[in-house]
């Protein structure tokens, strides 16, 4: 026999579920139960498609067995099973490297959601919620050996040889004091078919059943084996035959999420192509969203058999929120990940399941906008980085995403932002570059507000880099009132040009800061402030230079911003009226140094801006 001990991470994981997550511990038979399932879809798939195991008998089925007097409860496939170094592999280390992110990442309450351990696929130590020791016996098919994995959960495990006389695994739990209450039939039944009802495969369950004896008048026990679960492929099943309750069902069984999902499209295609698709939305969205190694949501089956669940062609990476099934009936059992990906059947299926989910999106926006405000406060991230990405569906995606505005509270769709815009407006405008607070008290808005403009205040980092390639909403231009250019539909043609005027002002301005500046001109966008910047066409903003240097892009070749002036600001008329020079030249960098602050960029030197701002006040006090 060898001792063996858990990588770091193991034990950890184990810590974590033995102390924090007691809240729900039936899911250790969801857990174990799925384990069983993924074994018997493996083995189903070789045996369809690899000539070595054309031979081995498949006859799937999982049993649990209950010994209600000696606590222990059995869990046992006839699945693809695991030699020594598979058992090392699975149950002695965390293979998967966002398994290991996550756990070092988690802290606090988070710890206390049970949710997460399905989801990041670590459902095996959950055993050790209602077990103080779990043995494993698997032989893999194919093969003759039989190993036996025994720990307690703590430190370490260890395996030896043992017999079994068909492939497949058996998982034998000896309950603790916790786990005690699952040596009950009724409670078994109950949970298989609340999270397993509708694995493919049957599900039996072997106890001892109290039965009427009517010669003897008494009831007595006997041992059988019934079948728990429906094992029907659900999706298959037409629309009308099922209930929310059996969407709700399958969607915890897929996804391994406690809630209910919060609508799911249920498709099926028949024509030249023939496939069933049905996807599922969850209430929150998953904690891996936003990292490198998101755990895909859809799998993909051919032919009722389970194929694959780690595909990232089975959709676009901005829909990677999305769980459910995909099952085509043209597709080869034998697809590998590489055809995956230049099959045109699954591209086919792909295109068509995108258009399907946004339209149903579409649908739900306009006629459940409570349940749509629930889906775009979860999801409005990802739609951006799909209009980022996604060119052919942009026109359906930028009625899904949902905006901030200077008009509105809560969000607003560019649809509604069009129809309330006053005559007069030519463009949707927009302001990037900073957190909520700081772009809706920019000098920018000023002008928008005089002229009753509605403007949409992205706020999300990744605004300006998405919005910068979105042009057009329909045949509206949208437009960002950092640039430079925008305001050239704003001049009223009615209103005098002030640049003659002010032309000897701004030359000296311009004289004093020198090549820190592109320009200084007048500005038309100005009501209360004396001076704003504005970017360049085709440059990124002043703050979002800051941020790509900020993370490492140092390569940036440096940009001069342009500075606009205030003709009907009072400073500005009695600079106007100035000569001196000290005056002119701690003017000119207040100027400027505060329309930096506006913006939320960090001066280059404070000191000698306080050192300004002290000349000027002394000059006042
Ligand atoms: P996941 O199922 O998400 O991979 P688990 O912790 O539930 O994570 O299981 C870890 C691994 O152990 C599985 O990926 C599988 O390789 C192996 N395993 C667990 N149970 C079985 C089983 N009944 N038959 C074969 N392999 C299994
Ligand atoms: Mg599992």
């Amino acid at each position: 026999m060898s001792k063996r001990e858990f990588q770091t991470e193991v034990s950890q994981l184990l810590q974590l579920i033995v102390h924090s997550l007691y809240s729900h511990p039936e899911i250790f038979l969801r857990e174990l139960v799925s384990n069983s399932s993924d074994a018997l879809d493996k083995l189903r798939h070789l045996t369809l498609t690899d000539d070595a195991y054309k031979s081995v008998p498949f006859e799937p089925r999982i049993d649990l067995t209950l010994d209600e007097e000696s606590k222990t409860l059995v869990i046992a496939d006839t699945g693809i099973g695991m030699n020594e170094e598979d058992l090392v592999a699975h149950l002695g280390t965390i293979a998967r490297s966002g398994t290991k992110n996550f756990l070092s990442q988690l802290t606090g309450e988070a710890k206390r959601d049970s949710n997460l351990i399905g989801q990041f696929g670590v459902g095996f130590y959950s055993a050790f919620m209602v077990a103080d020791t779990v043995e494993v016996v698997s032989r893999k098919a194919g093969e003759d050996k039989a190993w036996r994995w025994t720990s307690d959960g703590r430190t370490g495990f260890e395996i030896e040889p043992a017999e079994r006389e068909e492939p497949g695994t058996t998982v034998l739990l000896h309950l603790n004091e916790e786990g005690a209450q699952y040596a009950n039939s009724h409670r078994l039944q109950q949970i298989v078919k609340k999270y397993s009802n509708h694995i493919a495969f049957p599900i039996f369950l072997t106890f001892d059943k109290s039965e009427w004896n009517e010669e003897k008048k008494e009831s007595e026990k006997q041992r059988v084996t019934e079948q728990v679960n429906a094992a029907s492929a659900l999706w298959r099943r037409p629309k009308s035959e099922l209930t929310d309750e059996d969407y709700k069902e399958l969607y915890k069984s897929v996804s391994g999420d406690w809630e209910d999902p919060l609508f799911w499209f249920h498709t099926k295609a028949e024509g030249s192509l023939e496939y069933t698709t049905l996807f599922f939305v969850p209430a929150k969205a998953p904690l891996d969203l936003y990292q490198a190694e998101y755990k895909v949501g859809v799998k993909l089956y051919v032919k009722r058999v389970f194929i694959l669940d780690d595909a990232k062609e089975l959709l676009p990476q901005y829909l990677r929120f999305v769980r459910g099934i995909i099952d085509s009936e043209d597709l080869p059992l034998n697809v590998s990940r590489e055809i995956l990906q230049q099959n045109r059947v699954l591209t086919s299926i792909r295109t068509a399941s995108v258009k399907k989910i946004l339209a149903e999106l579409k649908n739900i926006a306009t006629n459940q906008p409570e349940l749509y405000l629930r889906f775009i406060t979860e999801y409005n991230r990802p739609m951006k980085e799909g209009l980022h990405n996604d060119y052919a569906n942009r026109e359906a995606l930028l009625d899904l995403v949902r905006f901030k505005s200077t008009k509105v509270e809560g969000l607003t769709s560019l649809a509604d932002v069009k129809s309330r815009m006053p005559e007069g407006q030519k463009s949707i405008y927009y302001i990037t570059g900073g957190a909520e607070s700081l772009l809706r008290t920019s000098p920018l808005l000023e002008i928008y507000k005089r002229k009753d403009y509605e403007v949409l205040i992205l706020d999300d980092d990744i605004d300006e880099i998405v919005f910068s390639g979105v042009d057009t909403y329909g045949e509206i231009e949208l437009k960002s009132v950092n640039k430079a250019s925008t305001s050239e539909d704003l001049t009223d043609e009615n209103e005098p040009d002030q640049s003659e005027a002010l032309k000897p002002l701004l030359d000296k301005l311009k004289a004093k800061l020198g090549d820190r500046v592109k320009d200084v001109r007048a500005s038309v966008r100005l009501a209360d402030s004396p001076s704003c910047i504005v970017s360049n066409e085709e440059e990124p903003s002043l703050k979002m230079q800051q941020m790509l240097r900020a993370m490492g892009q140092s390569e940036l070749p440096a940009s001069k911003p342009t500075l606009e002036i205030n003709p009907d600001h009072e400073i500005v008329k009695k600079l106007l009226l100035r000569s001196d020079d000290e005056v002119m030249d701690d003017a000119a960098w207040l100027l400027f140094d505060q329309a930096l602050l506006m913006e939320g960029v960090a001066l280059q030197d404070p000191a000698t801006f306080v050192k300004r701002v002290n000349r000027i006040l002394s000059l006042s006090v």
